[in-house]
């Protein structure tokens, strides 16, 4: 038996995630008495470093079919079956939502997703959860044989003290997906917004896309991610998957700097879990400002220059 999980990789890189994912399997292991095993389904040919954030083996397999949910799952599923897996850790990111409860299924196992705790054993497998887009939570009890468990991203400190681990490889192939995908466009050059530690989000208060170039030079200055609102994606000035909220990307960075965005209550679902929100408005009254640990009253034309020139100085 032991603690399985998901490698998850982007551009021939394991993603931060994944480390977040396997710091907190090993934290698992040490309360249960069970090895890590991290399965790199991506085709990154060694998986050797993984080792460092806990996992004691690393299986690689060489998916060269590149991703489908159904077809990765199935695959993934019965990597964890061979492995005797009594708990599987994902992380809730895109993969990660499509592929834990395919898995779940396949091994008839229990499953929570956004789970923002190690679980408590001292009644059964417990875990928090967010619910409602992180307004509240809730604690599930795990009850069948294995547990399939997808943690909020950023929710929990990488831990990196091991060193490197051995690897295996493995022959098996993904069988043929169910469903077809034509063309996949992807985001590129830029630090994935779901990953992002730091975001600099605006909204309608900026006027128009030309202004973006000074969210885009804040963002640069401080490595940030850039993300809006949604009627900013809805108009065409921002890309769609720069959207967060309800119906948008829920993110959770450490930093949350929202400038122009009134602060909906569709938007906050999305952000509302970030540690730290500054709220740039020139509306005193305008709603972000409940939910903000620090707020800036003023206009954006005036305070980002100024910001701008204070962070170059
Ligand atoms: C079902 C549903 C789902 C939705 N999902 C989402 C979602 O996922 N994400 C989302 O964002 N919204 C969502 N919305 C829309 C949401 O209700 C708001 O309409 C939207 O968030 C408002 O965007 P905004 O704050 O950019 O624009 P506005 O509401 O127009 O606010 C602009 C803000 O900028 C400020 N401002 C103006 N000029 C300046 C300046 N010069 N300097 C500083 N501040 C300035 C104003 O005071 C104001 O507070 C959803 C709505 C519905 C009904």
């Amino acid at each position: 038996m032991s603690i399985v999980v998901f490698a998850e990789s982007s551009d021939n890189q394991f993603k931060k995630s994944t480390f977040e994912a396997i710091s907190y399997a090993k934290e698992i292991g040490q309360l249960i008495g069970k090895d890590v095993i991290a399965v790199n389904i991506s085709g990154i040919s060694n998986g050797a470093e993984l080792g460092k954030y806990g996992a004691s083996k690393v299986v690689n397999c060489n998916n060269t079919d590149g991703f489908t949910a159904d077809a990765t799952s199935d695959l993934f599923a019965s990597i964890c079956k061979e492995l005797g897996a009594s708990v599987v850790v994902l992380s809730n990111t895109y993969v990660g939502k499509s592929v834990s409860p395919r898995v779940a299924v396949a091994l008839n196992a229990s499953m929570a997703s956004n789970v923002i705790s190690v679980p408590d054993l001292s009644n059964g497998f417990a875990v928090k959860r967010g619910v409602f887009s992180g307004k509240a939570f809730a604690i599930v009890n795990l009850n069948r044989d294995i547990k399939v468990l997808a943690i909020t991203p950023n929710s929990f400190e990488i831990n990196s003290n091991g060193s490197d681990c051995p690897t295996e490889s493995i022959n098996a192939n993904a069988s043929p997906s169910k469903i077809s995908i034509k063309a996949v466009n992807k985001v590129t050059g830029k630090i994935p917004l779901t990953e992002a530690e730091l975001v600099v989000s605006a909204g309608r208060g900026m006027k128009g896309p030309e202004n973006w170039v000074m969210i885009e030079e804040l963002a640069t200055l401080i490595g940030a991610a850039t993300a809006c609102s949604k009627p900013v994606s809805d108009m065409g000035w921002r890309p769609h998957s720069e959207h967060v909220g309800q119906t948008g990307i829920t993110i959770k960075p450490n930093l949350y700097i929202a400038i122009g965005i009134s602060g909906a209550i569709q938007h906050l679902a999305g952000v509302s879990s970030s540690k730290t929100i500054v709220a740039i408005n020139k509306d005193p009254e305008a709603p972000f400002f409940k939910s903000a640990d620090y707020g800036i009253v003023g206009d954006a034309f005036e305070v980002l220059p100024q910001l701008i020139q204070a962070l170059k100085n």
